[in-house]
């Protein structure tokens, strides 16, 4: 299955390219960049706004395009807001649930987050004065949820986690976590960038209040990101950016923001993004998403194993399948990671090396120097693996 899937992705076709830095950025299938192509020569004007031709097919696209990223999220289109990206969605939660707390409030916050998650919501605790819990992690690199209680307690009002793990691909409890922030009446909001590039999620079964993704990860274009959130939620937040396209009245002292989801898109929004997103999360619900889950799986276990079995190298996540998404971190006892990812990268083999934004979970678990990561998609396969289970061994060799 990897190698049809394999060849939808022109990029892929460089012999000797073995890309596996797909946390950070997935490839794009042909039909995303045709979708967007498509797009720019017979739409491309500004949405609701204009009433000529291309305007009307423009709306159209873009309506479109929320309405596949809701039948993804199984949920209304109206709960689907478009952004720049992940870390814009998650600032704009951040500022529509976190602006009215102050002293005596709390937000509670995992050790596992990337910066684009835990930095809005700790920049905003020092201007307004609430109070940041922390979540701790097992030695594994999953969260800890056995002090649940004593961190979600009534002060609480958020509580804001990654649905998986970017270092470590842990996958956290999310109904357990929603339970313990509804049973105190706090809002959860979930990461979800790379949970969403794996399959579809149902945030609202899941627990989550706001549930935040990127495009770029997703198999999508850059510049686009979504914000999902109950309705109820999202009509309750005031809007972080401000500007055309999202008020209902402006009065000399009052201004009535329209109803979401266009109160969150100030301005022109990202419609060729959003049309190429929707291209994306098509195309992946167009596959088998048990077989892609099995074949992800299987590759997984193929490169935890070859780790495992090479002196020096120590897993920094989950070394089994259960609860985890293909992304895979690890260390080389003597060899720093950027070293590491370079002398790959001379071989073909694309990595990432270093702390992956996740400064907090780097301290937690005591890897001043980061990690050297893997991560899988479904185009990956078993060549990819093996280029960087050899690469790496003489990588090694050459520092050591
Ligand atoms: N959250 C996680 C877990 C991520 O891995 C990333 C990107 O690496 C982000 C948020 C930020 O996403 P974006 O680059 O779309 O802003």
């Amino acid at each position: 299955m990897s190698q049809t899937i394999r060849a939808a992705f022109p990029a892929l076709s460089r012999p000797g390219f073995h890309y596996l830095d797909n946390a950070a950025m997935a490839q794009i299938p042909g039909l995303v960049s045709e979708a967007i192509a498509s797009l720019n020569r017979v739409a491309r004007s500004n949405v609701r706004r204009g009433l000529h031709e291309a305007a009307l097919r423009a709306d159209e696209a873009y309506d479109s395009a929320r309405a596949t990223v809701g039948r993804f999220l199984n949920a209304p289109a109206e709960e689907v807001v478009f952004t720049g990206g992940c870390t814009l969605a998650l600032n704009m939660a951040a500022w529509g649930l976190g602006r009215k707390l102050g002293p005596g409030d709390e937000v509670a916050l995992s050790r596992l987050e990337h910066h684009s998650a835990c930095l809005p919501w700790m920049s905003l605790a020092e201007d307004r004065g609430f109070a940041i819990r922390w979540l701790p992690v097992t030695h594994e690199g999953r969260l800890d949820l056995d002090h649940l209680g004593a961190i979600v307690t009534p002060c609480c009002k958020v509580v804001a986690v990654t649905h998986a793990s970017n270092v470590t691909g842990a996958v956290s409890d999310l109904p357990r976590l929603a339970e313990a922030a509804h049973g105190v009446g706090a809002r959860l909001v979930v990461d979800g960038a790379q949970m969403v590039p794996h399959g579809r999620v149902d945030p609202r079964s899941l627990g989550a209040d706001l549930y935040a993704f990127s495009g770029h990860k997703a198999y999508g274009p850059t510049g686009i990101g979504v914000l999902w959130g109950r309705a109820e939620v999202l009509q309750s937040m005031t809007p972080m950016v401000v500007g055309g396209g999202m008020v209902d009245a402006v009065g000399d002292d009052d201004v009535t923001w329209a109803d979401p989801p266009h109160r969150f898109e100030a301005g022109t929004p990202p419609v060729a993004q959003a049309v190429g997103l929707a291209a994306a999360l098509d195309w992946m619900m167009s596959l088998d998403g048990q077989e892609i889950h099995q074949q992800e799986a299987a590759l997984t276990w193929h490169l935890l194993d070859g780790l495992g079995s090479m002196a020096g190298v120590k897993i920094v996540g989950p070394r089994g399948l259960e609860a985890r998404v293909p992304v895979v971190s690890f260390t080389v006892e003597g060899c720093h990671p950027h070293d590491l990812a370079h002398l790959l990268a001379e071989r073909g083999v694309a990595v990432r090396g270093g702390a992956h934004c996740a400064r907090p979970l780097m301290a937690a678990l005591g890897l001043e120097e980061g990690t050297l990561r893997a991560s899988l998609a479904p185009y990956s396969d078993r060549s990819d693996v093996e280029a960087l289970l050899v690469g790496l061994a003489e990588a090694v060799k050459v520092l050591r």
